[in-house]
């Protein structure tokens, strides 16, 4: 047993570990295609494409505008602050890369125009996407999410936009420089939030998309200051940009669908551990329900005074035994037992009194009876006492000793003890003849005959009178 635990633990842990492998190789896959490129294609090789360029673009520029409101959207219904600096970083990146695109023809009069709108608006990302992971946890009311507007960073993005605009006819500085420190910026940014993901161990779902679109972003950075402008790492870059957008995008569309929060997304683990609890909570609920049900039943089969069967109770137990008694042969005999003048005790003494002649004689038949034995109350100061295999004869005898037990028992009511006397009609089970109806009618029609003899007594059915 132990062992067998050893080696299931260890396939488990060899599993994780497969999985965190699986998640490192594909985050570094577009790596080995970079350093092909690089090593294996001339930079000489280019693609110009002008309208392929402006139409990818103009693409991505789209998807990001659609991103940006969807996002904001989820924002605005859960308040959580990561999901208001990702609307930042899409709307960022659909304001400064947008001139990217449209700026494409004027390469050549001066290629800075079109190229530094890349990397700002990856840097304007990458800022905006570190510091939406810093923000993971945190929630504002959903009310005041509804109140926030997004004039001042669009504004702010036309800023950068024109800045750029501006910096890209600065004919004394070296560009290339600065293109590069800000591809190198906004790679050491998008590691940083991978960084902050492991060192939080923020985990689930989207995080794992997350971070795999922080790193496939910083891989596009670094394609792009390899590349050059048309080049084929350079349309790479695009390319690794746009898996890691897309990866990104979907986390961010299944949110929308779902919870609309980026956090409550959950893996299949954690869906798979929240089926297992709401279960459990479910078979509990079943489990509850039929005890509650099996109490109800059991208030309902019992009278509320005495605490013993009602009559409902007592038609249902003979009924069951009136079958055993017939499959097995066996006798069965039925007592139908009435209090004498139980109307003057309750005159005399009381309501409360007459209640509590009716317990004390409860308590007293169970100190005679069998535990076999079914005493039900079935009227008002009427009990039916069933005696499972036993003899007509037999039972006289108990019918008999109980009528002497109540008499010899005076029930103390206050101060005064008082003698009641019991009059009992008993009737044996005619099989085949008898319904629990016709047999409670030939014991009562015993007890009348008990009450017409002059009462405390019992009236025994004659014994020949089988009447099959
Ligand atoms: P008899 O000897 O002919 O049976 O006379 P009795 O007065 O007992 O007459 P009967 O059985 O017809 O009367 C039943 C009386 O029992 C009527 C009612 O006042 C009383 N009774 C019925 N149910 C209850 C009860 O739950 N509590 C009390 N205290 N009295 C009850
Ligand atoms: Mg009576
Ligand atoms: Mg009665």
């Amino acid at each position: 047993m132990k062992r067998e635990q050893i080696k299931d633990t260890t396939v488990k842990l060899m599993a994780v570990w497969y999985n965190r492998l699986l998640v490192t190789f594909l985050a570094f896959l577009p790596l080995w295609f970079i350093l092909y490129i690089a090593s294996e294609i001339s930079p000489d090789k280019i693609f110009v494409a002008h309208t392929f360029h402006v139409i990818v673009i103009s693409l991505a520029v789209l998807f990001s505008g659609f991103l940006s409101y969807i996002t904001w959207r989820c924002y605005r219904a859960t308040g959580e602050e990561l999901l208001r600096w990702l609307v930042y970083g899409f709307l960022g990146f659909t304001i400064i890369y947008a001139p990217h695109g449209l700026l494409t023809h004027y390469d050549m009069d001066n290629i800075w125009v079109f190229v530094l709108f890349g990397p700002a608006s990856r840097l304007i990302m990458a800022f905006c996407f570190l510091v939406a992971m810093l923000k993971y946890g945190e929630v504002i009311e959903p009310e005041k999410a509804r109140k926030k507007k997004l004039t001042v960073p669009l504004i702010l993005f036309v800023v950068i936009n024109i800045l750029v605009f501006g910096a890209a006819h600065l004919n004394a500085v070296d560009l290339n420089w600065w293109r590069l420190l800000t591809e190198y910026l906004s790679i050491s940014m998008f590691l940083s939030s991978v960084i902050w993901i492991l060192v939080q161990k923020t985990r689930g779902y989207m995080a794992l998309l997350y971070g795999l679109a922080m790193i496939w972003f910083a891989l596009s950075c670094l394609s792009f200051t390899i590349g050059a402008v048309w080049g084929h790492q350079w349309w790479f870059a695009h390319i690794i940009f746009a898996a890691g957008f897309l990866l990104l995008s979907y986390g961010v569309v299944q949110a929308f669908l779902t919870t609309g929060s980026f956090k409550n997304i959950y893996s299949q683990t954690e869906l798979l551990d929240q089926i297992l609890v709401e279960k459990k909570k479910s078979e509990q609920a079943l489990i509850d329900l039929k005890q509650a049900n099996e109490k109800l039943e059991e208030l309902a089969a019992t009278d509320s005074l005495t605490g013993v069967g009602n009559r409902r109770q007592f038609v249902k137990r003979s009924e069951e035994e009136m079958s055993r008694a017939y499959r097995n042969g066996t006798e069965l005999c039925m007592m139908v037992v009435d209090f004498d003048h139980f109307k003057a005790v309750n005159d005399e003494y009381g309501h409360q009194a007459g209640d509590k002649a009716l317990k004390a004689f409860v308590k007293l038949t169970s100190e005679i009876m069998r535990p076999s034995d079914l005493l039900a109350r079935i009227g008002g100061e009427e009990f039916a006492l069933l005696l499972p295999e036993t003899s007509l004869s037999s039972a006289a005898k108990v019918a008999e000793r109980l009528r002497q037990y109540i008499e010899g028992n005076p029930i103390a009511i206050g101060k005064k003890n008082i003698k009641l006397t019991i009059s009992i009609g008993l009737a044996q089970f005619r099989p085949k003849v008898d319904t629990v109806k016709k047999w409670l009618h030939r014991a009562d029609e015993l007890l009348y005959q008990a009450k017409d003899k002059g009462r405390n007594r019992v009236e025994v059915e004659d014994s020949k009178d089988k009447g099959d």
